[in-house]
């Protein structure tokens, strides 16, 4: 990949808030085009990326490029990126097209240029019916998509959203997703977008960045980050699965051989890194199907079920005491098993992966 397809180079950043490192060395390429999450529980240091890349903060170290240029000489108004925030703060008393073409006027553009680029930026997010309405006669969705608007009108080369989405109820939150992807596509620049919300994360990115406690832990596309975690900070933040504890035979060309609880052998994928020994097994619990007792490579005992309409949650025991969780879809034909049952559970192939730590 040549230089100029990279819209953001992240570089070794460190910040610090006097005694509190809220980076620790962070790197990431952040490329032209592209939909990239930085995604992350409370406190890991999201927010604070988001604001050195816009020029809020300063890098304590390291250094942050867009298109190989380094950025740390410019003010925030100086760069050329923008920021869409979770408090959108539309002015009430302006008319939409007025709110989208006030940050213009304000950077000088005339009011001719200005209102022309608001009625081109709202057609974008289909609001061009909307021009005239003020923000309090539009919807919550509606009202998102002006912040939208406003923060493209001066033509950013990169958005930044700082979870945009979490003043939303969760209906309107799932549709304005895709219409945010959607625009992402259209204007073609690199959107990096902050939540602490997995789903969100997994179904709009083309790439994720999870963060904890000022690391990058892990950067991939929402399958591999989804299927191949690297250990079980991601394996455990990212979806559902079951961690066990195994011995780990052999670890060679990114295959192990592991004992499960029980005794039964199982070769599967590992992550870089995993080692023989003791070490942990990640099992996404819908790729556990449940068979008859004694089949499968498991045996687990049913303690408890919930009914989530498309599946069928089960709680298990195994018989070395520890807790697994299978999802069984909800098949009409299927009897849900009853509290005491005793089930054989098969793990798919290339559904289990040794993590590595
Ligand atoms: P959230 O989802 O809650 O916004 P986050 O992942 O965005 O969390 P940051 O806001 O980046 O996290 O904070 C990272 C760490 O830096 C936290 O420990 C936070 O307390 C600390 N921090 C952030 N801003 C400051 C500040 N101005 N002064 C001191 N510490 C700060």
């Amino acid at each position: 990949m040549n230089q100029h397809s990279i819209a953001v180079d992240v570089d070794k950043v460190v910040k610090r808030y006097g005694s509190v490192t809220a980076l620790h060395g962070v790197s990431m390429d952040i490329r032209e085009g592209e939909f990239f999450t930085l995604l992350g529980p409370s406190g890991c240091g999201k927010t604070t990326l988001l604001r050195c890349i816009a020029g809020f903060e300063d890098v304590s170290e390291g250094s942050i490029r867009l298109h190989g240029e380094d950025i740390a000489p410019l003010p925030p108004h100086k760069r050329p990126v923008n920021t869409v925030f979770q408090q959108y703060a539309l002015f009430p008393h302006m008319t939409v097209l007025e709110n989208v073409a006030f940050g213009l006027l304000r950077r000088g553009w005339s009011a001719m240029d200005a209102n022309g680029r608001a009625r081109e930026v709202l057609a974008l997010v289909q609001l061009s019916d909307f021009a005239r309405r003020s923000p309090g006669q539009l919807s919550g969705g509606q009202q998102q998509r002006v912040a939208l608007a406003r923060a493209l009108a001066p033509g950013p080369q990169v958005l930044l959203l700082d979870e945009p989405l979490s003043a939303l109820d969760l209906k309107l939150r799932q549709a304005v997703r895709v219409e945010l992807k959607q625009i992402q596509r259209e204007t073609g620049i690199a959107f990096v977008f902050v939540t602490h919300d997995q789903e969100e994360a997994l179904t709009m990115s083309d790439r994720i960045a999870v963060m904890s406690a000022g690391h990058v832990q892990q950067i991939g596309t929402p399958r591999e980050i989804y299927e191949a975690p690297v250990n079980r900070f991601v394996a455990d933040f990212i979806g559902e699965t079951n961690l066990l504890e195994v011995e780990v035979g052999s670890v060679s060309d990114g295959m192990a051989d592991i004992a499960l609880p029980g005794g039964a052998r199982l070769t599967c994928p590992a992550a870089d890194g995993a080692q023989r020994g003791t070490g942990h097994l990640s099992i996404r619990p819908e790729r556990i199907t449940p068979a008859p007792a004694g089949a499968g490579s498991l045996q687990a005992t049913v303690e408890d079920h919930v009914y989530l309409g498309t599946d069928i949650q089960l709680h298990m025991r195994l018989s070395d005491g520890e807790a697994m969780v299978v999802r069984m879809q909800n098949a009409a034909a299927a009897g849900i098993p009853e509290r005491g049952t005793v089930l054989g559970l098969e793990v798919e192939a290339g559904a289990a992966r040794l993590l590595a730590d």
